[in-house]
């Protein structure tokens, strides 16, 4: 069992839709949407040979398959998502849970925060950015202020990082998802358009701020408490930090490249190298939000 979470913690009041349709594969989302997964399905596949196509949402004839009791409407929440043990036995609620806690870690941070929405999609769900599954893994849709998470997606993460491993890397992903909300949020995005691709263009900045931001909040998610005075989270361990910095690793544009292609190539980067995501997050894991500025060095 994952722990994560302190077990007595209460995370009653996370505000997490549960939305999809189910049974279909999902097209490719289009331009505007800042993610972080559909690379980690092309690893684990490169790397593992493993088959994605459950994961991917199409089973082995999507047009039989019947609409999960969950969706009807398409509508819901996240069910039986009351304690930090909910949290640490299941993944929806960690990841309802862990979005609990980024809201009270950014209100205290943010001067007039307002928390993005959050969808646990089911599969698939149409958004302004394109359709969300994972697909194209967990993103963050500026238009509408809303993160798009597949718990699903994690299992993937898990095989790549080992079962034990993969419970900080699940934060990890979801606090670099709300950093882009808070860029959203504060105008960063705005301020530093998409200016192409490229090892110091804005999207590479964009992606290794985000990571900078989950650093900072992973560093400190342990001190945000419920309303009874319990610590949500437990403080990270060396091991889990170092599962994180792995995960930021494999998710970096080299590597993928590497894996996928078998070549480096850093004009096409969007999401910045292994080393940078790393570094990133360690600059705000160990400093703090203060040392999150990627847009003012000559290279990130
Ligand atoms: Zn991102």
């Amino acid at each position: 069992m994952l722990m994560t979470f302190n077990p007595d913690a209460d995370v009653s009041d996370n505000n997490v839709q549960r939305r999809g349709r189910g049974g279909r594969t999902a097209a490719i989302a289009g331009g505007g949407v800042v993610g972080l997964g559909a690379v980690v399905v092309m690893l684990i596949s490169a790397f593992t040979g493993v088959d994605l196509t459950g994961f991917l949402g199409g089973g082995t004839d999507p047009g039989s398959q019947s609409q999960p009791q969950s969706t009807g409407s398409g509508e819901g929440t996240v069910q039986n998502c009351n304690t930090g043990t909910d949290a640490n036995n299941s993944v929806d609620c960690r990841v309802a849970a862990t979005s609990l806690v980024l809201n009270k870690y950014w209100t205290a941070h943010v001067k007039g925060y307002v928390k993005p929405e959050q969808v646990s999609v089911d599969v698939a769900t149409s958004t302004p950015c394109g359709t969300a599954s994972n697909d194209v893994g967990p993103f963050y849709c500026p238009s509408d202020q809303t993160v798009y998470i597949d718990p699903t997606f994690f299992a993937l993460l898990h095989q790549q990082f080992g079962a034990e491993a993969g419970d900080l890397a699940q934060v990890y992903v979801v606090a670099h998802e709300y950093g882009h909300h808070i860029q959203n949020l504060i105008g960063t995005m705005a301020k530093y358009p998409n200016n192409g691709t490229g090892p110091t263009s804005n999207g590479v900045r964009t992606e290794v701020q985000a990571d900078c931001y989950a650093g900072a909040f992973i560093a400190d998610m342990a001190t945000q408490k419920d309303k009874n005075g319990n610590a949500y989270m437990t403080k990270p361990t060396e091991a889990q930090i170092k599962d994180a910095l792995d995960a930021a690793a494999a998710v970096g544009d080299d590597h993928i490249q590497q894996a996928s292609g078998g070549y480096t190539n850093p004009e096409s980067w969007t999401h910045g190298s292994s080393a940078q995501r790393q570094a990133w997050f360690a600059s705000g894991y160990k400093n703090g939000l203060g040392q999150c500025d990627t847009f003012s060095v000559a290279t990130p």
